[in-house]
């Protein structure tokens, strides 16, 4: 697995999940947390601002309305009172005389559309429109105790839709009260009236009884023909609550903010009504701006965090496959430093610390291949004698024990020379030892030419030598050292001061011993033999049946 794929694999395991959830949560907390309670303030003092404001027009124009609707019943009422004492100077049993009189009052205000006069029983004296009032006046207007205020309810004409609305005034004579001047006024002005106030969009003005039903409204298309009503809850609450300001049903059926305020002098009163859905509008808006500011907000904020911990947790992943890989003996790593801030001086010291190792290991690795080197020179020093070359005494006594259980273990031969210069003294004390060993180092040369690969030639002390043949039998052993001993004296008349000769006695395993000792001694007596016939001569061990002697 390469560093790349180790930092992704890292990168999904470790890091990135978990911090980017940390960073996430608290990211995401630092901004809702603030941001809700920011907007929450901000909406709730707007709220309270608006209904503030909405609740200030609503008193505002219901105390307006109200004051139009008082002032024209107050003036409708003194134009009526002004009527009553003319006719109260007027003979009560002349009816032609007090018909004229009550057209000329009729006259001066137009606004009456229609007088009657009635007696103190209540019956018809004269009217300007000639129906009979009959009874369209409560009772209770003729009772001489009754001092209340005579103003009537408003009606809707059932034939042209036109709203009247019924007013008296007592005419009171010398003698006390002698009639009833009552007038059915034209409320069409009323109607005008609110509808000049209720200009504000959304907001809807109208009379109403404390029953419910409208009278009167700033008006919309149609209405004319409608009998609208007021819930009866909301209708109780607008006229009996301490508060001025309601939500509830409007009498349109949507949801309304509205205002009541009686009119004085009747039984009814001015109400006014705002769609909740208009006058909020605003408000709504505010929010939805504010959700959707916030969720962008949470975007941004969410994928800073996720850049953020992007940023924190690569090169702690890199950081973490490179120590893993380092762990693994790879010193080879060099990871890319990214950043200036605390990850990027942590992977230059990483860096630094792989390259010191890299170096330590390189130097550790030299130091052992010198060693190595000097191991195996001084094994082969230790396995080598000096002066020729050849093996050592001692490394081919192992060596021979070992190829000799070997031989046993396989059934096959092995064949040893022991070989010893003749007269070797003698050349020593003609020419100098170190023509002696000159002599020493070219007869080891001529063992060793006249040796196979797989053969060991050692010096076994002074001017004598081992050469030891595996896979040959005791024949070939002879015939090898008899090429032996003729090449070193052949060789040597040339090459040294004087020809020096050598004699070789042979032994073989199995035939002449069963272990290395017992080869050995078996060779040692054989070259003693040749020796002793004269030297110059090969000798095979006699040690079995057919001692044999071959000469050159
Ligand atoms: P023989 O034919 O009976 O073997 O007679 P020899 O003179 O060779 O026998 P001896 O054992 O009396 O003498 C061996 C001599 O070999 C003695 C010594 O001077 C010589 N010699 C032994 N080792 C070395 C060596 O390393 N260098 C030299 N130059 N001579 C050596
Ligand atoms: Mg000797
Ligand atoms: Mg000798």
């Amino acid at each position: 697995m390469n560093l790349e794929s180790s930092v992704a694999t890292i990168f999904d395991r470790i890091a990135v999940r978990g911090i980017w959830r940390k960073l996430l949560v608290f990211s995401l907390a630092a901004t809702l947390i603030p941001s809700l309670t920011m907007g929450w303030l901000y909406y709730g003092s707007s709220r309270q601002l608006l209904e503030g404001r909405i609740a200030e027009e609503l008193r505002r124009i219901t105390d307006h309305s109200t004051l139009e609707v008082d002032l024209w019943l107050r003036s409708r009422s003194y134009e009526l009172s002004a009527g009553a004492a003319e006719l109260a100077r007027q003979d009560a049993g002349d009816p032609e005389a007090l018909a004229g009189a009550l057209a000329e009052v009729s006259r001066r205000n137009p606004d009456q559309r229609a007088l009657w006069i009635l007696g103190p029983d209540g019956e018809e004296l004269a009217g300007t429109s000639g129906e009979p009032l009959a009874d369209r006046i409560p009772e209770h207007w003729l009772r001489p105790d009754y001092d209340g205020p005579l103003v009537g309810e408003p009606t809707r004409n059932a034939g042209d839709g036109t709203l009247t609305l019924m007013l008296a005034e007592p005419i009171e004579g010398e003698a006390g009260r002698t009639g009833l001047l009552v007038a059915s006024m034209d409320f069409q002005v009323v109607q005008r009236v609110l509808a000049a106030l209720a200009s504000r969009e959304g907001t809807e003005l109208y009379l109403a009884y404390e029953s419910g039903y409208v009278i009167a409204t700033s008006g919309r298309p149609g209405d004319g023909a409608r009998q609208l009503r007021l819930g009866p809850a909301a209708a109780e609450a607008l006229f009996t609550g301490e508060a001025l300001q309601h939500r509830f049903d409007g009498i349109r059926g949507t949801r309304v903010i509205g205002m009541v305020r009686p009119v004085t002098l009747a039984g009814w009163g001015v109400v006014a009504e705002r769609e909740q859905a208009v006058a909020y509008a605003d408000l709504d808006r505010l929010r939805w701006t504010a959700v959707v500011i916030t969720a962008i907000m949470l975007a941004v904020v969410g994928a800073v965090a996720y850049m953020l911990s992007v940023m924190l947790v690569r090169p702690l992943a890199r950081l973490t496959a490179g120590a893993e890989a380092v762990a693994r003996g790879n010193f080879n790593v060099r990871l890319p430093v990214t950043s200036r801030n605390e990850t990027g001086y942590l992977t230059r010291v990483f860096n630094d610390m792989v390259e010191r190792l890299r170096e330590a290991q390189d130097e550790l690795a030299a130091k052992n291949r010198a060693l190595q080197e000097n191991n195996r020179r001084l094994h082969a020093l230790s396995i080598t004698d000096g002066l020729t070359g050849l093996f050592a005494r001692k490394y081919l006594s192992e060596i021979l024990v070992q190829e000799i259980s070997r031989a046993r273990r396989y059934g096959h031969e092995l064949a040893v020379l022991m070989i010893d210069i003749d007269h070797f003294k003698a050349y020593n004390d003609t020419y100098g030892h170190p023509l002696g060993d000159e002599a020493l180092v070219h007869v080891s040369e001529v063992f060793r030419e006249c040796l196979r690969n797989s053969d060991y030639a050692s010096r076994w002390g002074g001017e004598e030598f081992l050469l030891m043949l595996p896979e040959s039998g005791p024949s070939e052993a002879v015939y090898t050292a008899e090429r032996i001993r003729r090449r070193v004296a052949e060789s040597t008349r040339e090459a040294l001061r004087k020809p020096v000769t050598v004699s070789i006695g042979v032994a073989s395993f199995p035939e002449h011993g069963d272990d290395a000792d017992a080869v050995i001694e078996a060779a040692d007596e054989a070259l003693y033999r040749a020796k002793h016939d004269g030297r110059n001569r090969v000798q095979l061990s006699n040690r079995n049946a057919r001692p044999s002697i071959v000469r050159g």
